[in-house]
């Protein structure tokens, strides 16, 4: 078998890695580690969970230690894109691991916090910028950093940065960086995008894969459980109640819903918290603390917000509501089973989410086994309201753009239907927009 030290990495890098949990490098770092210590553009496909962060971290750490001078003021020897606040602080802590006793000097810079401080951070350079596109651009563009001694350029969760307007960020980027650099790119699923961004910004790039892309953690018992939403959160109740002391993530698709369904949650007994971009960014750390500590049983989160986080203790993922993208189901259920971990998901759909759970099913090529209710009639689907189609007096939206996520408030299958003692998100009332309010494809931020 493999190990770190036969991958070459420096002495310094595998006495940092004695302290920690890393003791045999996963499939995608011992694949990746040879060819970035090459110097090779690299494409890394592999899910979440799989150990990316140091697939590409122990390599360029492992070069960045042998410069033995400080990089000059305002440089960045090495750029780290990544979605979102909490993937590039989990990166920043996983690379302060490694650097311990090391000179390397690794940054952050990332939205919600302040610019100034940032600024100051980056007055006497660094070795390691680990950003969010956004924040990064109003640095270059407030002339608080450079990335004209910049070699290396990371670009982690790729595909997670795409609905964020990535392609047009990383325009406005790579335009500082020399040319002359090594890029590699990381994602769990490989959409047209993507691949347009890897043949525009990497060059002859090793393709490194360890699963298919869009193929679910193997250790993840999935399955489907279909119900009209307003009896979701009393059969998501009962799951929770059948593995008392483990750790479950609940998806919901909007902000106000998954707070909703935490304080319903809550004032069932549960130990619930929520993330959500309506969170400020201390709440969302201070509750995904707590989660990662154990004070909490559940948390509610969106897709946004959950993104690439790592939360090995995590037992159970519950889709509440159906993710609108099928990608994202990947990502949801990639968030349980981490590193080598069992875990479960099961997946709740209402009539009028028929067709999100036909695209997962024809992403993952397989049907998923049925939990509970069975699968909705065609007519019983075709009387619901579709996503974007508001009941009541509201005016439908204009066709078109397809409206992600704006499940229509009460998606009752029928008149007559059992009513739902509690009535979170789905339960009539008005119609309520996406996060967002806006078509995935121009969100911002979580
Ligand atoms: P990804 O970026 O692919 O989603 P991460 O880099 O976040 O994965 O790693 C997922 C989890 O696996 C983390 O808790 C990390 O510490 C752990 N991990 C990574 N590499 C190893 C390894 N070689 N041995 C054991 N655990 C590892
Ligand atoms: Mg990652």
């Amino acid at each position: 078998m493999t190990t770190f030290a036969d991958l070459g990495l420096s002495a310094k890098l595998l006495k940092a890695l004695e302290k920690t949990k890393l003791q045999t490098p996963t499939p995608i770092q011992a694949q990746a580690i040879p060819h970035i210590m090459q110097g090779r553009d690299l494409m890394g496909l592999a899910q979440t969970g799989t150990g990316k962060t140091a697939a590409f971290g122990l390599p360029l750490l492992h070069r960045l230690l042998d410069i033995g001078h400080p990089p000059g003021p305002k440089n960045v020897r090495a750029l780290i894109l990544a979605p979102t606040r909490e993937l590039t602080l989990q990166i920043k802590d996983n690379l302060e691991v490694f650097t311990k006793g090391t000179a390397v000097k690794v940054t952050m810079v990332v939205g919600g916090a302040s610019l100034f401080r940032q600024a100051q951070a980056l007055s006497k350079g660094t070795d390691v910028l680990v950003a969010t596109p956004g924040r990064l651009i109003d640095l270059l563009e407030r002339g608080d950093v450079k990335l004209d001694q910049c070699g290396y350029l990371v670009l982690d969760e790729a595909d997670h940065m795409l609905d964020m307007g990535f392609i047009h960020s990383l325009r406005k980027i790579a335009k500082h960086i020399p040319l002359k650099r090594q890029t590699l790119l990381f994602s769990a699923t490989m959409p047209k995008d993507i691949s347009e961004i890897a043949d525009t910004y990497l060059r002859d790039p090793v393709r490194v894969q360890v699963a298919t892309p869009g193929k679910t953690a193997d250790k993840v018992t999935q399955g489907v459980h279909f119900l009209p939403n307003g009896d979701k959160a009393r059969v998501l109740e009962d799951y929770l109640k059948k593995h008392p002391g483990e750790q479950a993530l609940v998806f919901g698709r909007t902000k106000h819903g998954s707070e909703k369904l935490m304080k319903l949650l809550a004032s069932w007994g549960f130990k619930a918290g929520s993330i959500h971009g309506n969170k400020s960014q201390s709440q969302r750390d201070r509750t995904l603390t707590e989660f990662r500590n154990g004070e909490l049983d559940v948390l509610v989160a969106t897709d946004v917000a959950a993104r690439g986080i790592d939360i090995p203790t995590v037992r159970h993922v519950y889709n509440f509501d159906m993710p609108n993208v099928p990608e994202n189901y990947v990502h949801r259920i990639g968030r349980t089973a981490r590193a080598g971990a069992e875990g479960t998901s099961v997946s709740f759909c209402a009539p009028a989410e028929m067709g999100e759970l036909q695209a997962i099913e024809k992403l993952l090529k397989k049907p998923l086994p049925i939990l509970g209710g069975a699968p909705w009639a065609a007519d019983i689907v075709a009387a619901t309201p579709k996503p974007g189609q508001n009941r009541g007096q509201r005016p439908a939206r204009p066709q078109g753009g397809r409206p992600q996520g704006s499940k229509p408030a009460g998606a009752k299958p029928q008149q007559g239907r059992p009513a739902a003692k509690a009535k979170p998100m789905g339960g009539g009332g008005a119609p309520r927009r996406a996060e967002g309010g806006k078509p995935a494809g121009n969100r911002r931020t979580s």
